[in-house]
């Protein structure tokens, strides 16, 4: 068998079978073979039942004491039951829906049962568990199992199997792309034994060896691949804004007082511009912190120097409102501020470019938009991206390159992993404002049943009476954006139609065009809207300080770090704002919601959301326009990907275009994963 055989030819997968693997994105017997599991069960153990434990997955050694009862419940389940002893006590098992243990368990006089043991009134029990005949030949029990990312109709038991088979019948072995003195050096076994290790694993400890094998080099194509598109940034040498001190007549200008956190942000990002070398920093700050003013003061000694400074956002809505604060604030200082974004009109965008070319524009405030071709920068010297994870890292690599050596900060409110940010940003310095504006209280957050509804309904009625806002965040429908819009309408219609007869009530969705929803979000930020009823568009950076309730319908929906950001649209204010959240529960959502109602910190709370969710979903690199990990874990193998790095590094400065014949398949599969995510250009 070849790697490039389609898995048909693989014993056992049949057309039907072949098409769930597809799904998989597994389409011959080389993409089996990289289809790596995420973990290991660990079948391994067995114990007499006497020493069973209650609520324990354990293996258990016995045989039948008595016959196969087979049935069908009530509720037409197929039911196949049994006693068992190991000599000395006896276990029930059942299993529902598994006709064939029948036969399983008329092959064979002893067998292994793998499963969680229960303590039932006097006996242990165990429902559905893995049974084989105890041969000493045991494919499913008594050794280490590795768990593959699946998909419904596909068991593991399928996988496995497979992968098997596959490592049995191959006549080729896979081409192993990193440099073999970087193996030597780190201690790596060769790839075919880390795979067959991967598959067939041996113990937990060289299970890890291999995986880490397999990490290291899904870091080493990642940086590979992000080295060649950041490149082109390097050579450029950014503008040193020499007046900095200026700042503080910026400062003394706002209605407010900088907080601590601000002015120490502010002075790191000073020090950054005196330089000719570019910035490159990332400031953290949570939701409502203040980092449109720091960025604000940045823009403000740029434009004071004669220079252009930009500021990019990822959406219309946002653009918008950082485009109308800007321009009130800079307008007393005698810059010019202007807009461009993907919604105006073909005549409005004309007069932006041309004052952005001309330089009459200081300001630039815009979507991406700003990163098409038809514009062209004066004398830019700063460009800033704001809630840079909604960006793919090409977009901002562009907007860099545009902006022709610029001084670059991102912004963000979302705390990412220090592996993330290293893969992302590289070596960037990073700015924390850890502090929040004075006067602000904290956000009090309820997680309610539906009963509480009408109560909550009062509630509502009496805010707006005493002249607040309201958002109502509607259920998340994933299936589609045209689903979530038509939920959306219907919902609002009926708090129109009921609770909220005396109230303006709007309703906001994705499809509803730009133009529009900038209109809409205007009229909500003058206060000539009571309820906005909304799906997650309005989830970032929206400021509309007077709105100080939001409800948030199916709560269990949504994932920890969007309920936050959700949440930080209130709070904005002088008044009390309230975050009550309707949940159908569930284990990790009645998690999700504990956290949120106890803490308003940005930080805990995405900390938990990794946890809770588990590195490879929490905000993946795919996300952001890169190619996804499979066995690279983002919270722990932060000295992987630094060495990774490293070899990367030595590697391209001895070839950077990778033209050694050695380093051909090295290219290739850079190209061949990027190309995955819409990067053909790259390693040319
Ligand atoms: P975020 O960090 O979420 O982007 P913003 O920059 O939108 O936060 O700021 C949130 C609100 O706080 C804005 O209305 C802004 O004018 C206000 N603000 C910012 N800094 C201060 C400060 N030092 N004192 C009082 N209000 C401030
Ligand atoms: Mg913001």
């Amino acid at each position: 068998m070849k790697l490039s055989d389609s898995i048909q030819f693989v014993k056992g997968i049949g057309e039907a079978r072949a098409k769930l693997f597809a799904r998989l994105g597994i389409h011959t017997a080389g993409d089996l073979l990289f289809h790596l599991p995420r973990t290991l069960e660990d079948r391994t153990q067995t114990k007499p039942i006497a020493e069973l434990m209650d609520g324990e997955t354990v293996g258990v050694c016995a045989s039948l004491a008595g016959g196969v009862k087979s049935y069908r419940s009530r509720g037409r389940l197929s039911v196949t039951q049994a006693t068992v002893s190991d000599g000395e006590n006896m276990m029930k098992v059942t299993w529902f829906n598994a006709p064939y243990v029948s036969k399983t368990l008329s092959s064979g006089s002893e067998f292994i049962f793998f499963g969680k043991a229960s303590y039932k009134g006097s006996s242990f029990e165990m429902v559905n568990p893995v049974v084989e005949v105890f041969d000493g030949e045991n494919k499913k029990t008594g050794r280490l199992l590795p768990v593959y990312p699946s998909t419904a109709g596909l068991s593991q038991t399928h996988i496995r199997n497979a992968a098997e088979k596959i490592l049995d019948g191959l006549t080729e072995l896979p081409k192993d792309i990193l440099p073999s003195k970087l193996c030597d050096k780190m201690s790596f076994p060769p790839l075919y034994s880390a795979l067959k290790e991967l598959h067939l694993p041996k113990s937990a400890e060289s299970f890890e060896a291999a995986r880490q094998r397999l990490a290291f080099e899904e870091f080493f194509i990642l940086q590979t691949g992000i080295h060649t598109l950041g490149e082109e940034r390097k050579k450029f040498r950014a503008v040193p804004i020499n007046d900095v001190k200026c700042i503080a007549d910026f400062a003394k200008a706002l209605p407010f007082e900088l907080t601590n956190a601000q002015k120490r942000v502010i002075n790191e990002i000073s020090a950054d511009l005196k330089k000719n070398s570019p910035m490159n920093r990332l400031v953290q700050g949570d939701v409502g912190s203040g980092k449109t003013m720091v960025a604000a003061a940045a823009m403000y000694a740029v434009a004071k120097s004669g220079y252009q400074a930009t500021l990019m956002a990822p959406t219309e809505i946002l653009a918008a409102q950082h485009y109308k604060n800007l321009k009130s604030l800079f307008e007393k200082f005698g810059f010019e501020t202007v807009l461009l974004s993907g919604g105006m009109s073909a005549a409005e965008k004309r007069e932006s470019l041309k004052k952005i070319k001309d330089g009459t524009a200081q300001i630039i405030v815009g979507t991406h938009a700003l990163i098409s071709d038809s514009v062209t920068f004066k004398n830019p010297a700063l460009v800033i991206t704001d809630e840079q994870h909604r960006f793919g890292v090409r977009q901002r690599t562009l907007l860099t390159e545009k902006g022709y050596g610029a001084h670059t900060l991102v912004m963000t409110a979302t705390p990412i992993p220090r592996t993330l940010s290293l893969i992302l940003y590289g070596d960037l310095d990073i700015s924390v404002i850890d502090e929040l504006p004075p006067g602000r209280k904290p956000i009090e957050t309820y997680s309610v049943a539906e009963h509480t509804r009408q109560r909550l309904y009062k509630f509502i009625t009496q805010k707006i009476t005493e002249g607040r806002q309201v958002y109502i965040i509607c259920p998340l429908i994933e299936e589609s954006e045209a689903l979530a819009a038509k939920s959306a309408v219907e919902y609002a219609e009926k708090l129109k139609k009921t609770s909220f007869k005396a109230f303006s009530v709007e309703v906001m969705h994705g499809k509803i065009k730009t133009v529009e929803r900038k209109e809409i979000m205007e009229r909500f930020a003058r206060g000539e809207i009571d309820i906005l009823v909304a799906t997650t568009v309005v989830e970032v950076g929206v400021d509309v300080p007077n709105a100080t309730v939001m409800v948030i319908e199916n709560a269990e929906r949504f994932g920890l770090s969007q309920l936050h950001q959700l949440r930080g649209r209130i709070g904005r204010g002088e008044h009390q704002s309230y975050c009550i959240m309707f949940s159908e529960g569930g284990k990790i959502a009645d998690e999700r919601m504990k956290i949120m109602c106890k803490t308003n910190d940005g930080f805990k709370i995405s900390e938990k959301d990794l946890e809770l969710r588990g590195p490879g979903e929490f905000f993946g690199v795919r996300q952001h326009g890169l190619p996804e990990l499979k066995c690279a874990n983002l919270a722990s193998d932060m000295e992987l990907l630094v060495r990774a790095k490293d070899g990367v590094r030595e590697l391209l400065a001895a070839d950077p275009n990778l033209e050694k014949p050695e380093h051909l398949a090295l290219k290739n599969r850079v190209r061949e994963r990027f190309a995955e995510v819409g990067e053909n250009g790259i390693l040319n």
